[in-house]
């Protein structure tokens, strides 16, 4: 089976590991603290603030910026149920905008209507690693005096204008194993300073000096395991990103079915997913194609097939609204795996497996 996601664990990650078993420091240290560093001056970002997930990094990351109960943000309903999710956590409300229709990401066109005096933030998501209009999203925040906090939770690696995803607001990132960089598991927030004192205290405990607290934190640290993989992983991050693009361009340069729409290979975009979407002009449904690929032995994965208000845990707070391109695409998106591990022969299988659709 080709897998739809594969983590490139080599000799250099378990050295690392073994390194710090051996070291007896296993908790946060000295490696995390070297992580932060270097995850910092690779997205141009002044600080970075490792945390256990990329959940655990979004949650954090709102409440530093000061919100909470009462409070709105507007963000997609097309994407991973966490973006939503830490919202939530912080008693705020999440506010949907729609996406567009060809790269997935919340329109900054339908931002502004949704703004009301409650609006505190704009969470923006990269969605399968394609960067958001960041330009058009950070000019509605300074006008309406919003916070944006970026979930880059699927786009490490990922630029506008040539400038990385992380270094424009406050950022967070997951290191979960299917995406573009792993830790096993754990995240990062990139920001500024005064935003990254904050969280580095949400996430040790809220401890203000050593066993004295002050605010209500949480324990979402790494460990030292975790970031002596993470600091591996970094340095091949962009080779790893290399490859998606390749195997991207490869496919959109091959795969010529009727009734398939390929995504566009926009500058900057890393490809955690390569996601195609077939519509009712194919010959087969999405379900059709996807059994066809498992036939195959090819792995093609449906993210996401619901969007967030459709979902049993929110539905009824959205009950009467539509978010008609989320509900569309929903139902046409495919995912193939394009991951930096894949053959120049699993490459020629995938194509070949969607090309036999007549
Ligand atoms: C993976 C992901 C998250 C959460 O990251 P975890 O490390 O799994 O907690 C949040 N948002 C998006 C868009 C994701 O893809």
């Amino acid at each position: 089976m080709i897998p739809i996601s594969k983590p490139l664990i080599g000799r250099e990650e378990k050295e690392a590991v073994l390194s710090v078993l051996d070291s007896g420091m296993i908790t946060e240290g000295s490696v995390t603290k070297g992580f932060e560093k270097e995850f910092a001056k690779f997205v141009g970002a002044k600080y970075a603030i490792a945390t256990d997930s990329g959940t655990s990094a979004l949650h954090i990351a709102l409440i530093s910026h000061g919100i909470g109960k009462d409070d709105e943000i507007i963000t997609t309903p097309f994407t991973f149920i966490s973006s939503v999710n830490s919202i939530v956590y912080t008693g705020a409300k999440p506010v949907f905008a729609d996406i567009e229709e060809d790269t997935f990401n919340i329109n900054p066109n339908l931002i502004e209507e949704k703004i009301t005096d409650k609006t505190k933030a704009i969470m923006p998501v990269h969605l399968y690693g394609n960067p958001c209009d960041i330009d058009k999203i950070n000019k509605i925040a300074k006008k309406y005096n919003l916070v944006v906090v970026e979930d880059a939770c699927q786009a490490h690696g990922a630029s506008i204008n040539n400038k990385e995803v992380g270094s424009f607001n406050t950022t967070c990132f997951s290191f979960h194993p299917t995406k573009n960089m792993t830790t096993g598991k754990g995240g990062m927030i990139t920001t500024n300073e005064d935003i990254a004192k904050i969280a580095n205290k949400l996430k040790l405990c809220g401890e203000s000096k050593s066993c004295f607290y002050d605010i209500l934190g949480y324990n979402y640290r790494m460990t030292d395991i975790h970031a002596a993989i993470g600091l591996e992983q970094l340095k091949k991050l962009p080779e790893f990103n290399k490859r998606r693009i390749e195997n991207a361009i490869y496919f959109n340069e091959n795969i010529k079915s009727s009734g398939i729409i390929l995504p566009k290979i926009n500058e900057g975009h890393v490809f955690h997913q390569y996601t195609i979407k077939i519509t009712k002009e194919c010959k087969k449904t999405r379900d059709e194609v996807v059994g066809l690929l498992r036939n195959n032995e090819i792995s093609a994965q449906v993210y996401y097939p619901l969007p967030i208000h459709k979902q049993e845990l929110y539905k009824e707070d959205y009950k009467n609204q539509s978010y008609p391109i989320s509900e569309k695409v929903s139902n046409e998106v495919l995912s193939l795996p394009v991951h930096p591990v894949l053959t120049e022969e699993d490459l020629n299988k995938i194509v070949n497996v969607l090309n036999s659709i007549k």
